[in-house]
């Protein structure tokens, strides 16, 4: 398969026949540490992957919008109408008429715009490949429309077209992450007051690399077990009296803990309290360049998500398992769980092995095979050519 840019080059020239006026990248991500943080105001630590989505594109006259998807083989077309009302476009074609929708309510003069579109961010598999696509429409028609919208200001506007034109209730994290995240650096980011802040994380100079395992775990019943963490998690925080659990610190968790005498949200509160101090204490030993210490961490996350959290499935304590015990140096789940991937630390000549392992472990249990890729962080949304 040839690159994912000369593809959207491809595509748009087939498709509309002339060459774009440029091209426009943007990453899917995994979180790093930080789970089921973000809705209590907490931390999370996500990096961009290597992993891209392309939108090659160009102005039209009017306002209308023409995009192609080499993944659904189809162009869809929309004019004003359809994008000033949420929910006249379905189906993919609503992650891109949204981020028009969220720019032009935000009073921006929206360029038309023809648009071809590839990616090699899987889709569904908890990479964020909707921030991606996203990220990558919404930079587009920033440039093209020379529109006043600092990097900064994107996220939020990403996360409104998914929010309110897709229905898709998102935090902030994904979009921040595909259109801020620097290369070689993870982005620490508080859910609160929605700061950034880039910090190092150099895996290659510190002999490692980091393996993304795809569980291949059919998410089972995710929606509804996402609905009530946050309600366990809404519910310890008011009857601790505070306005999320990010405002009980791992020094107050005894004290805290004991206030509660529902067994379940005490359980959450634990896994909640203790993954924002997990996500300043990796921050902390990345920021001191020592990389290497971070696999406890990891492992640690993992362990509260599996039995204070209850939200890993078998597949994927299988392979945190296997990895672990193939050497990687720390491991857990990644994403909002019951599926999605895995983050395995890694030995940079250990990624193979290791993947071998995880994948004979499946085979065991017989479970379908999952994939896996080794990366190490990357860039956030740019401009191409
Ligand atoms: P994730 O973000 O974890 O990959 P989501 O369910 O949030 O999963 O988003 C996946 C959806 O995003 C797809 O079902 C599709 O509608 C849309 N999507 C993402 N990338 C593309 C693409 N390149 N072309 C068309 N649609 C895409
Ligand atoms: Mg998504």
């Amino acid at each position: 398969m040839t690159d994912v840019a000369d593809r959207a080059t491809a595509g748009f020239r087939r498709e509309f026949g002339a060459p774009p006026a440029g091209q426009w990248a943007a990453p899917g991500r995994v979180n790093l540490i930080g789970e089921h943080t973000d809705y209590n105001d907490g931390f999370v630590l996500p990096f961009a992957l290597p992993l891209r989505t392309v939108a090659a594109a160009d102005r039209q006259e009017g306002a209308r919008w023409t995009v192609w998807s080499e993944l659904s083989g189809e162009t869809i077309d929309f004019g004003a109408d359809e994008v000033d009302e949420p929910g006249r476009v379905a189906g993919w074609g609503a992650y891109v008429a949204g981020v028009v929708w969220a720019l032009r309510e935000a009073g921006h003069d929206v360029p038309g715009a023809r648009l071809a579109i590839t990616s090699d961010v899987p889709l569904g598999a908890g990479l964020s490949s909707s921030a991606a696509l996203e990220a990558a429409v919404l930079t587009a028609l920033v440039d093209l429309g020379g529109l006043d919208l600092p990097a900064e200001r994107q996220p939020r506007l990403a996360q409104r077209a998914e929010n309110h034109y897709v229905g898709a209730p998102t935090g902030i994290m994904d979009q921040s992450a595909s259109i801020r995240c620097r290369d070689g650096h993870a982005l620490f980011l508080d859910c609160r007051s929605e700061g950034v802040e880039h910090i190092p994380f150099d895996l290659r100079g510190a002999g490692l690399a980091m393996l993304v395992v795809d569980s291949h775990a059919p998410h089972r019943h995710a929606d509804g077990e996402y609905a009530a963490r946050r309600k366990s998690c809404e519910a310890g925080a008011e009857r601790l009296g505070v306005p999320a659990l990010r405002d009980v610190t791992v020094d107050q968790l005894d004290t805290a803990l004991a206030r509660l005498d529902d067994p379940e949200t005490r359980r959450r509160v634990r896994h909640v309290v203790t993954e924002d101090q997990r996500v300043l204490d990796t921050v902390a030993l990345l920021r001191a360049g020592r990389v290497r210490e971070i696999g406890p961490l990891l492992t640690a996350s993992h362990v509260s998500m599996r039995d204070d959290f209850e939200i890993t499935v078998p597949e994927i304590d299988t392979a945190v398992e296997a990895a672990l015990a193939a050497g990687a140096l720390g491991a857990r789940m990644t994403g909002g769980g019951f599926g999605g991937c895995v983050l395995a630390l890694v030995e940079a000549d250990a990624a193979d092995p290791v993947a071998d392992a995880v994948t004979a472990a499946y085979a065991e249990q017989g479970f379908r095979a999952p994939d896996h890729l080794t990366v190490l962080p990357a860039p956030g949304a740019v401009r191409l050519t």
